[in-house]
């Protein structure tokens, strides 16, 4: 059965759908595994964080980034999210320190959300469920290219921030105005001048631990600094991000909601905290 190359920020679609017997529910992430066995390695993505539990590791290092505004291309709508795509051809906007090796390059950002506000985010800290969860995906220069990092237990880092309601964010509204052109699967628009630090809260505390992609392949390649304090964005923001939909144009309409994975098994892991 073929499969669209699916990266992140993609859940497989299965193109060849003359057999009707695949049932809607055989897309959901309980039986990704099928396909990709990955979905149930030992290093799968996301999971609970229990904070009473997480040890502060005093040798890990703040991290920093140097984006280039610049190198903000376009915006586009896979049916399973709304992902902002930079260029990435040279170390243009980079990541470093933290627990990483050494820089890492921003290829795209994403986000997950739920189909209303109290839940949506792929992690949860102490059993709560934030509204969404962006995922800022960088890439290790250090294996030339992309799809080679995805083979990496290190190739890839993936800053990700929880978004909390409450009052609006100014900076987001840029990304949500956006959206206007994108209303529908398949659609892309140019999307220029962004430096998405400027999403980013005010401090720079995280947790981080190895693990996936939070869809198919699920690829084990991912160092996670997810930061502690979320970004705060209205609730009338999330239901703009909701009024994205899957279908496509000639398509009944589709909300594009409920785009995350639930909580994968630790396993063997540690998290470890940048703070005390
Ligand atoms: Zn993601």
């Amino acid at each position: 059965m073929a499969t669209s190359q699916c990266l992140h920020r993609s859940l497989p679609v299965i193109s060849s759908q003359k057999h009707c017997n695949i049932s809607h529910h055989k897309k959901s992430p309980d039986h990704w595994h099928e396909l990709f066995p990955n979905a149930k390695g030992e290093n799968q993505s996301p999971i609970e964080l229990h904070t009473k539990d997480i040890k502060h590791d005093p040798s890990l290092q703040p991290w920093s980034v140097s984006y280039d505004g610049g190198s903000a291309k376009t915006i586009l709508n896979n049916g399973k999210t709304c992902r902002v795509v930079f260029d990435d051809t040279y170390d243009r906007s980079m990541l470093r320190g933290g627990p990483l090796p050494g820089p890492y390059r921003l290829r795209q950002f994403h986000l997950h959300w739920g189909s209303s506000d109290d839940h949506g985010s792929e992690h949860t800290v102490d059993g709560v469920k934030y509204a969404a969860e962006l995922h800022l995906v960088h890439w290790n220069p250090k294996y030339n290219t992309f799809k080679e990092a995805l083979k990496q237990r290190d190739g890839i880092a993936v800053i990700g921030i929880f978004l909390k309601i409450g009052r609006e964010k100014g900076e987001f509204q840029i990304v949500l105005d956006a959206l206007e052109k994108i209303k529908t699967k398949g659609k892309e628009a140019p999307f220029t001048k962004f430096d998405p630090s400027c999403l980013f809260p005010a401090c720079r505390d995280y947790w981080t631990y190895q693990g996936s992609f939070t869809t198919p392949p699920c690829e084990e390649c991912i160092v996670w600094l997810l930061l502690k304090e979320p970004m705060t964005v209205s609730s009338d923001q999330m239901a703009k991000l909701r009024s994205l939909l899957s279908s496509a144009e000639n398509e009944p309409p589709v909300p594009l909601v409920g785009n995350w994975r639930p909580p994968q098994p630790i396993k063997n892991r540690v998290v470890r905290a940048s703070f005390k």
